[in-house]
């Protein structure tokens, strides 16, 4: 048994379905300072590196909470007060880095697409090329708000040309799309336990280039979110400065466990493709249409047109949906109303199959032929 047969299942950007095993971790209490719990700390740790290659030349920190505490902290933690940052942006998560560095007061421009459109390359090179301020460029690797996937490389290419520090978020797509250090010159990475890791939510971590980090002493605004000092205790002492989040890290040292049977960032991948190619299959069946072209498509989360017809309307969509056992995602994209339909998480082809079913079972009740989009 994979699930809770009454749990819902999660076809969102998170927090996601989880498998039976890794829930089942959680049934034990663990001291922070018991050797068994330190040893798991290690290997995940390990294990996070070796998944981007990216050992020895980075290391792996943890820090408590959700996805944004760990972007935040890399952010405080790496770009000195001194320092200038430009932002690519084409959705919420690229804005939310805005927000961030406001608070941190600290320098930056913006580079913003629509939330269809990659940056724009070019204007990347130019901008860095007349900027010599400009110390980091900070990216989301799948921008989750549409699911499109930034060429990556191609960004990482310039940045490099140019001799900045790369920041990335690759919160949605760790773990499910290939991001190798020795590949793609990043200075961090940052991610969750909870997205296509599968474990559960409450931490977040960045593979960070050990010489950027060195250099980061004494940059933090926050104590609690200062990275350095987080990865000096643990070295030093194998313990996490303040209490760790104990209940997440056996779940997330089972679900890692899980990840390596699939066959790792390979299998995952291969999975998640056919999960989004049987949703946009099905979907297409029923009239809908996605926002991005295929190219662009991420295999994390799908965003989908709204229908033209008058008698759909989304709240009462998504609520005959979710009766049926299946939680949807509204959208929140300025270029076009729409919804959003993940396919991350724990679910597997069947789960693809009967969402799909309930979806068009709930057109049929609310007298909806079809979910094509008006044509502008
Ligand atoms: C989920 C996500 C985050 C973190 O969001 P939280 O709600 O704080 O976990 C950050 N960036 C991206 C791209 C995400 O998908």
């Amino acid at each position: 048994m994979t699930q809770n047969p009454n749990d819902s299942r999660l076809l969102t950007p998170g927090p996601l379905t989880t498998s039976q095993k890794t829930k089942l971790a959680m049934l034990h209490d663990w001291g922070s300072r018991d050797t068994e719990f330190i040893e798991i700390n290690r290997r995940f740790r390990k294990q996070l590196l070796e998944m981007a290659s990216a050992e020895p030349t980075h290391v792996c920190v943890p820090m408590q909470g959700s996805g944004t505490f760990i972007v935040e902290a890399v952010l405080g933690s790496l770009i000195p007060p001194e320092g200038k940052a430009l932002i690519l942006i084409n959705g919420a998560y690229g804005r939310r880095m805005t927000k961030m560095m406001d608070y941190l007061k600290r320098e930056y421009l913006v580079h913003e697409t629509p939330e269809d459109t990659v940056p724009i390359l070019t204007q990347l090179d130019s901008t860095l090329a007349r900027d010599s301020k400009i110390s980091h460029v900070l990216v989301v690797h799948c921008e989750t708000t549409s699911g499109i996937l930034n060429p990556i490389d191609e960004i990482a290419n310039i940045v490099a040309r140019h001799a900045r520090s790369l920041l990335i978020d690759a919160m949605s797509a760790f773990g499910a799309i290939p991001l190798e250090a020795n590949q793609i010159r990043f200075d961090a990475v940052m991610a969750s336990s909870n997205k296509c890791l599968e474990g559960i939510p409450g931490m977040g971590f960045a593979l960070i280039r050990k010489d950027a980090l060195e250099r980061s002493k004494g940059n933090a605004h926050s104590l609690s979110l200062d990275l350095y000092d987080q990865w000096k205790n643990m070295e030093t002492t194998s313990q996490w400065r303040f209490t760790p989040p104990t209940h997440v890290i056996v779940a997330f040292d089972k679900a890692l466990q899980q990840f390596h049977e699939e066959g790792g960032v390979i299998g995952r991948n291969k999975r998640y493709v056919e999960n989004c190619r049987i949703l946009i299959d099905g979907m297409s069946r029923l009239g809908f249409e996605t926002l991005l072209p295929p190219q662009l498509q991420a295999p994390i989360i799908i965003t989908f047109k709204m229908p033209e017809d008058p008698k759909f309307d989304f709240s009462d969509f998504y609520e005959r949906v979710k009766e049926k056992g299946f939680v949807l995602y509204p959208g929140k994209l300025t270029v076009a109303p729409s919804f959003r339909i993940g396919c991350i998480g724990h679910l597997f082809e069947d789960d693809m199959h009967q969402a799909l079913g309930a979806i068009e079972k709930t057109m049929g009740e609310m007298g909806v032929a079809s979910g094509k989009p008006s044509s502008n």
